[in-house]
């Protein structure tokens, strides 16, 4: 690649990448590199939340995923291991309140060929960002294949972002530290419209719908009960699922592991550089609000490149969009990683049925924590 020059250039074409690129591309000139070629997977619970899929509608596509296999998810169910769960619709919204199982193999390499598709951006697979030069009149990211000028850069290279490292902007991991062990599952009875999440000694599985006869199980925990998986996670992992989900299907797959998570960022907008999607900050997966968070981000970053002062438009827009999904989190984290903590909130949620969909309505960014009265603190904090 020669020098090219573009109005926005953005590293990293996972969801929040291509989706910041699609709404971008609209008024501007994108360039877009990532460093794999896709099709590529990437470990996620793939549950796309109601406010992800009306991002999907908005750029048009959403049809076009729900129609290549993607089920629909009406909320969530929950409960502690061998005790009846309680399910609880998304709380309704304009949006629309239902979400979509997303495959990612499948799901990130459809956005890539949108990417493709679209006249205004060039997209550049198996192109590496090894750092972003600041010492120019635009900054420039130094590739692989030659350097990017751009007068805006998306910086959407996920979780652990070196670039976000170089810029010196990372701050974690912070404890507890969590892991994730995820693997899929073929069924071929009809799978349901939930994703559901079994907490036992520390330990959270999350089963969900992610096509026709495809379900993806993860599980959650902190590095405690991580060490059990010591030198045979695949062989633990199907152990466990056999014990969370007894007629989970057909393994599909090999489990992989992924952790720890809880990185923030000292800025998410300077200079002309701004964090979108995981890069800018991931408390846990336990919330699966991180795709609807980050294309939401994409969107603001869009619009933010069209106001008089972009990077402090952004840091607003971006600071609204993650407040209640981060303090949500934050309690579900709290709640979960202790089993005590975690039998008395489910048995609370249970028992005041109004709590849980205020925390999801609070993780989908409807609302804030203002949200809980007293009573469904009391509820989640004693289970009475
Ligand atoms: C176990 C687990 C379960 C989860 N469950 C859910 C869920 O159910 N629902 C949900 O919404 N979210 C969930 N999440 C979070 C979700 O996976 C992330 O929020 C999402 O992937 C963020 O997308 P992204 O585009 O920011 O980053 P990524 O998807 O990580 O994409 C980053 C891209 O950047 C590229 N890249 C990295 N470095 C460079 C470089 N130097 N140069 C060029 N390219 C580079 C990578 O190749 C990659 O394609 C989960 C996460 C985990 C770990």
């Amino acid at each position: 690649m020669a020098s090219l020059d573009a109005e926005v250039a953005v590293v990293g074409a996972g969801p929040v990448g291509a989706v910041t690129a699609l709404f971008a591309a609209s008024g501007s000139r994108v360039v877009i590199v990532d460093q794999a070629h896709f099709p590529r997977d990437k470990p996620c619970g793939e549950g796309l939340l109601p406010p992800g899929r009306a991002i999907l509608a908005r750029l048009g596509i959403e049809g076009a995923v729900r129609d290549a296999g993607a089920p629909t998810l009406r909320g969530i169910a929950f409960g502690l291991l061998g005790r009846p769960q309680v399910s609880v619709h998304f709380p309704p919204h304009p949006d629309g309140a239902e979400g979509l199982g997303v495959r990612r193999l499948r799901f990130d390499a459809f956005l890539v060929e949108r990417l493709q598709q679209n006249p205004n951006v060039a997209f550049h697979p198996g192109v590496m960002v090894s750092k972003i030069r600041l010492d120019g009149d635009a900054p420039a990211l130094v590739t692989s294949d030659g350097e990017i000028r751009a007068r805006f850069i998306a910086v959407a290279d996920g979780l652990r972002s070196g670039l976000r490292h170089q810029l010196g902007w990372t701050i974690g991991p912070r404890g507890p530290h969590r892991y994730a062990v995820v693997g899929h599952w073929r069924d071929d009875r009809r799978l349901d419209p939930w994703v559901r999440i079994t907490a036992d000694q520390g330990m959270e599985a999350y089963d969900g719908p992610v096509g026709p006869h495809e379900r993806l199980i993860a599980l959650l925990c902190t590095h405690d009960r991580m060490k059990e998986f010591a030198g045979r996670l695949n062989q633990r992992y199907r152990e466990l699922v056999a014990g969370f989900r007894p007629e989970a299907g057909v393994p599909l797959d090999t489990a992989v592991a992924v952790g720890p998570f809880n990185y923030r960022a000292s800025t998410v907008a300077r200079g002309g550089i701004f964090l979108v999607g995981d890069a800018s900050g991931f408390v846990d997966p336990i919330s699966g609000e991180g795709l609807a968070t980050g294309m939401q981000q994409g969107l603001a970053f869009s619009q933010a490149i069209r106001q008089p002062d972009p990077e402090s438009s952004y840091r607003r827009r971006h600071r609204r969009l993650t407040a209640g999904p981060r303090r949500a989190t934050t309690l579900l984290v709290h709640l979960a990683t202790s089993p005590r903590r975690a039998d008395r909130a489910v048995r609370g949620m249970q028992r005041a049925p109004g709590v849980m969909p205020k925390l999801l309505g609070m993780t989908l960014g409807y609302w804030g924590a203002g949200r809980l009265t007293p009573r469904d603190w009391m509820a989640l904090l004693t289970g009475r």
